[in-house]
């Protein structure tokens, strides 16, 4: 198939790009087959791309890029299983939209649907909830496209290794093409949403977590303020209790203006954290929706993110040093620090591999796509959780290197020893996955000084 020149690939923040040599959009097995059978006679690297939504370039390539996005087929509805075979390049609002016709849903999902499954997958994407893992850990099986051409199914009794491993395989074991997803009967949530401070829910968390299917919080730097929810599955009617500020676009277009302004004096970064805490969301509220809906988190305008996992005992800990830092560099920290849990699993790479892990979110966003300085910031959150064994969402920004993931993953060496069995001629390795497979950590920290970037 003939691929496109001069596409320009952008990430949804717009903080990475990249121009691929041929951009291609396969809708068959056989297209995608060709096209890596091509690669590989012209020595070319391959990216596939999902829907780009990764604050990372570990989406970006000069070679080849296959968009998965034609490639979003169902293949098959099992209702006595409840579960359901897809494309790998289906968007999560795709089968959102799909499953509840079959009277079935996926248990967990993170803040966005315009994801792909694939992508869902590579990255380990989590939402929160005590006893719910990592999206991946629903799927039963794959079918994982290699280097070779060769298609291998893999499953928990076929295959095992590459399964566990393709669960959280960064896009660098190849093409996952297709797998199978353990749902659940389709179900409403009853969202809480109250409000506490950070002491507060910091002494309380295993009661918050052990207290609902889905808690997570978010802290307001320059506050103590905290709003927190509870998700439960429920039988309750359709209640939809909507700030009208929210509602009506007025919370999201006087915010970006807020923080726009506060890009010219940074002192007024606490008060629009706080008024927009007591004004906006510090009211009590309630819902009860569609699954899908609720789960779902607006994610506002665009932004810098950095993500890390860390054992949830150490959530006290890290955020108390998030605080102190910020309140001694008075460094203007947006809102929110979003904090959320997630089930240990055994996939190789995964975040919360062996351990039950808190997540902790921070953000700067960049109103009107304005360059936002968070280069200190970000250097300093890493400093504190990987004093505490963070390990990065694999999607977002970092700098370690292969000497220092490996420390924190036990089973990093046999990944990537496995993925030099399926990939001898590092097919799908782009500078990302230089950075996490080869760079020490000294020259990683030197490829990603948390460039502050705007394309
Ligand atoms: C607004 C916003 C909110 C977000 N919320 C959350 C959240 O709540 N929780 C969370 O964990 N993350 C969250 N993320 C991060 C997001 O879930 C990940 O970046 C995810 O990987 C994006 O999927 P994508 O389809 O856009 O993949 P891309 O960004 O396009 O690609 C990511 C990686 O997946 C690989 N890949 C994609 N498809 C395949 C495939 N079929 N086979 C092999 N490799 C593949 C790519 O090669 C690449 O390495 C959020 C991101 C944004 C922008």
């Amino acid at each position: 198939m003939e691929g496109r020149k001069g596409y320009k690939f952008l990430n949804w923040a717009r903080t990475y790009s990249c121009t691929p040599l041929l951009y291609f959009e396969p809708s068959t097995l056989q297209e995608i087959q060709e096209l890596l059978g091509r690669a590989k006679r012209e020595r070319k690297h391959v990216k596939v791309a999902g829907c780009g939504h990764s604050p990372s370039d570990i989406a970006c390539t000069t070679d080849y890029m296959i968009s998965l996005r034609k490639f979003n087929r169902v293949l098959e509805v099992d209702t006595q299983r409840m579960t359901v075979k897809v494309e790998a390049g289906i968007s999560l609002a795709e089968l959102n939209n799909l499953l509840p016709k079959h009277g079935l849903a996926l248990s967990n999902l993170g803040s966005v649907d315009g994801i792909s499954l694939g992508g869902a997958m590579a990255t380990a994407t989590h939402g929160t909830g005590g006893e719910y893992g990592v999206v991946s850990t629903h799927v039963l099986s794959l079918d994982l496209l290699v280097a070779s051409g060769e298609v291998l199914h893999c499953s928990r009794t076929s295959n095992t290794d590459v399964f566990l491993a393709s669960l959280c395989g960064l896009g660098s074991l190849g093409v996952v093409v297709s797998a199978t997803v353990q749902c659940e009967a389709a179900f409403k949530l009853h969202q809480q949403q109250m409000v506490t401070t950070l002491d507060k829910v910091l002494e309380n968390l295993e009661e918050h977590i052990s207290a609902c299917d889905h808690f997570r919080f978010c802290w307001y730097p320059h506050t103590d303020n905290v709003i927190y929810w509870y998700c439960n599955r429920t039988k309750r009617p359709v209640k939809k209790e909507g700030s009208w500020f929210w509602n009506y676009g007025v919370g999201y277009y006087s915010l970006e203006f807020m923080y726009w302004l506060s890009s010219f004096w940074s002192g007024l970064v606490p008060f629009i954290n706080h008024t927009y805490y007591k004004l906006v969301y510090g009211v009590p509220a309630e819902t009860v929706a569609r699954s899908d809906k609720v789960f779902g988190f607006e994610c506002l305008f665009k932004q810098y993110v950095m993500e890390w996992a860390i054992p949830r005992a150490e959530t006290a800990k890290a955020l108390n040093e998030l605080k102190r830092w910020i309140e001694i560099n008075k460094f203007p920290a947006h809102f929110p620090v979003e904090v959320r849990f997630v089930k240990k699993d055994d996939i190789w790479l995964s975040p919360a591999h062996g351990r039950d892990s808190c997540y902790i979110n921070i953000v700067m966003y960049r109103p009107y796509g304005k360059l936002i300085s968070h280069a200190d910031y970000w250097a300093a959150f890493q400093k504190i959780v990987t004093a505490v064994g963070g390990r990065p969402h694999w999607a977002k920004d970092h700098t370690l290197g292969r000497d220092q993931l490996q420390e924190l993953y036990p089973k990093f060496k046999e990944f990537a020893a496995l993925r030099k069995k399926l990939d001898p001629t590092d097919m799908f390795m782009n500078d990302y996955l230089r950075q996490v497979f080869e760079m020490q950590s000294d020259e990683a920290a030197g490829r990603r000084t948390f460039a502050e970037v705007t394309v």
